[in-house]
């Protein structure tokens, strides 16, 4: 039986490697500096390299069953996307942070059956998700609020990660959530001033985390108005 899995690296190394050649080596040589680290489902159809036309360098990434955040509740261990939120954020320093599910998530779904017995790990897992589901029958227009509502859920969950939470108030980082339809090709964006997902074909962003930095109007302009009104007029000429 031909190595298939071998050809392909092969393939990697004589036919695409020498065209990016000098930008691999050039991110060995600088270091990578990705200003986005992108948190997405496992799921083999969500390719975040074509939906975002990135590349190397680009994007710092960790993907796990759902797109699931482990709240910061102070617990230690092997939390591997705990790590790599702490290493992106101090470490990497990038700008923004995307949690990205999408449509037809067996993550999501898994929430309304029944759990397998010899997975552990994976019921234990899903527990980071449980909140976001509905108490209603297993539709697919369920499903898909869930999906969503999930997404909401774990960008709350970031906002726990207190070096998250002091950036974002900061203006510093910038969450992003996705919920990308595989079957249109079109990532959704939250919008936190309407609470819901746009497409992003429509929408007039890339997409809010749970916290929205625009100040609001609330009566406190006319205080402004009076500091200029108190301010020491321009000396004349
Ligand atoms: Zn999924």
């Amino acid at each position: 039986m031909p190595d298939e899995l071998l050809q392909r690296l092969r393939r990697f190394h004589d036919d695409y490697f020498p065209g990016a050649q000098e930008r691999f080596q050039s991110l060995v040589r600088e270091g990578q500096h990705p200003g986005i680290l992108f948190i997405g489902c496992s799921d083999s159809r969500l390719v975040p390299y074509l939906l975002t036309g990135t590349g190397p360098g680009e994007v710092f990434m960790v993907r796990n069953v759902g797109a699931f955040v482990p709240p910061h509740d102070g617990s230690v261990g092997y939390h591997g996307t705990a790590a790599a939120i702490e290493f992106a954020v101090l470490k990497l320093a990038v700008n923004r942070i995307v949690v990205c599910g999408h449509s037809h998530c067996g993550g999501i779904r898994a929430l309304y059956e029944e759990a397998t017995p010899q997975a552990p790990n994976l019921a234990a897992w899903l527990d980071l998700g449980r909140e976001a589901a509905l108490p209603v029958r297993m539709t697919r227009e369920a499903l898909r609020r869930t999906e969503q509502r999930s997404v909401v859920l774990q960008l709350e969950r970031l906002m726990g990660y207190p070096m998250v939470r002091e950036r974002v108030e900061a203006d510093r980082l910038k969450l992003h959530g996705w919920h990308y339809v595989i079957e249109d090709g079109e990532v959704h964006v939250f919008d936190v001033r309407s609470g819901g997902f746009v497409p992003a074909s429509t929408a007039d962003h890339s997409g809010t985390g749970p916290f929205d930095p625009t100040p609001v109007d609330d009566g406190s302009r006319i205080f402004n108005e009076i500091d200029v009104a108190l301010a020491p007029a321009p000396r004349a000429l």
